[in-house]
């Protein structure tokens, strides 16, 4: 197993791009973040905010029509469409002109939902983030992990990955079935904890960022929205992961003297994405 590369101030400038002054909202991207289910409006409300403070000129939601009013007035900034259904999504039906695709957070895993996913993954090219319920979903069905896009990011905390490549006996044993899951279904995997490793087949970055202050519920829904507005500006794949990942973790270093780790929460790591940028 080849060590893994620590994802560092300079593994960070060699990817980030700055913003062309003539650049243009039109231009900079445009994340669709696709989730929310009655009573888990609030993740895409996170993952939504994030995205559009991570840097994509715009951003839209789909979300079931109890998310409607929520993501209107929570992120007024994003453009909102709705599934028939009340209360869960039930078809993801767009014709839209995005760049990235985040999907899962708040989503539940509806019978109508997980057809739902199921059909949207059937005709979907774009880039995408598997998130959360998603990421149960495809536990559950996993004979379609093969109709994700090539270099499609699954973001799963160490529950979520249990359920994609099973049990394991050693952190190096961990390391090895996601490095041999990541291979065979050409999917990049962030296994997000303490450290957050990423793995790109036989690549392994890991992240020096973050503390514990980010195990606050939302913490992952925001970090889907960061990714998939970094997708959206045309980063790689894997630039994309990692400049998420990166960001992400230095929010919560920059925030801990004002918060310490007990009272710092999801919003505060949006809040203070535009710092860890500089
Ligand atoms: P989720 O469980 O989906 O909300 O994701 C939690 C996020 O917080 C991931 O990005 C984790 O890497 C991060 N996180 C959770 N606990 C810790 C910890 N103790 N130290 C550093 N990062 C953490
Ligand atoms: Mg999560």
């Amino acid at each position: 197993m080849n060590s893994p590369i620590a994802i560092d101030r300079n593994e960070i400038l060699k990817r980030y791009k700055t913003i062309d002054k003539y650049t243009h909202k039109g231009i900079q991207g445009h994340a669709l973040i696709i989730g929310g289910s009655y009573g888990k409006v609030g993740a895409v409300s996170l993952s939504a905010k994030a995205a559009l403070r991570t840097g994509c000129g715009l951003t839209t939601v789909f979300v079931p029509q109890c998310g409607y009013e929520i993501l209107q007035i929570s992120v007024p900034e994003v453009m909102v469409v709705t599934d028939d259904h009340e209360k869960y999504i039930s078809e993801i039906a767009l014709n839209l002109d995005v760049d990235a695709i985040g999907i899962g957070p708040g989503m539940g895993q509806k019978m109508a939902t997980q057809k739902a996913l199921h059909d949207f993954l059937s005709n979907n090219s774009l880039p995408l983030v598997i998130d959360a319920d998603a990421l149960n979903i495809l536990s559950h069905n996993p004979s379609w992990i093969a109709l994700l896009p090539p270099k499609t990011i699954l973001t799963p905390h160490y529950k979520e990955l249990e359920r994609l490549i099973g049990k394991w006996h050693s952190d190096e044993d961990k390391l090895g079935k996601t490095i041999v899951f990541s291979l065979v279904n050409q999917v990049v995997v962030v296994m997000k904890g303490a450290p957050t490793y990423i793995v790109d087949g036989q690549t392994i970055y890991v992240n020096t960022t973050g503390n514990a202050a980010l195990a606050t519920a939302g913490s992952g829904d925001v970090l889907t929205g960061m990714i998939t507005s970094l997708l959206a500006q045309s980063y790689k794949t894997i630039d994309a992961a990692i400049l998420g990942v990166y960001l992400h973790g230095l929010t919560a270093d920059i925030a801990l003297p004002e918060t310490g780790y007990q009272s710092f929460i999801a919003s505060d790591i949006i809040a203070n994405i535009g710092k860890a940028y500089l």
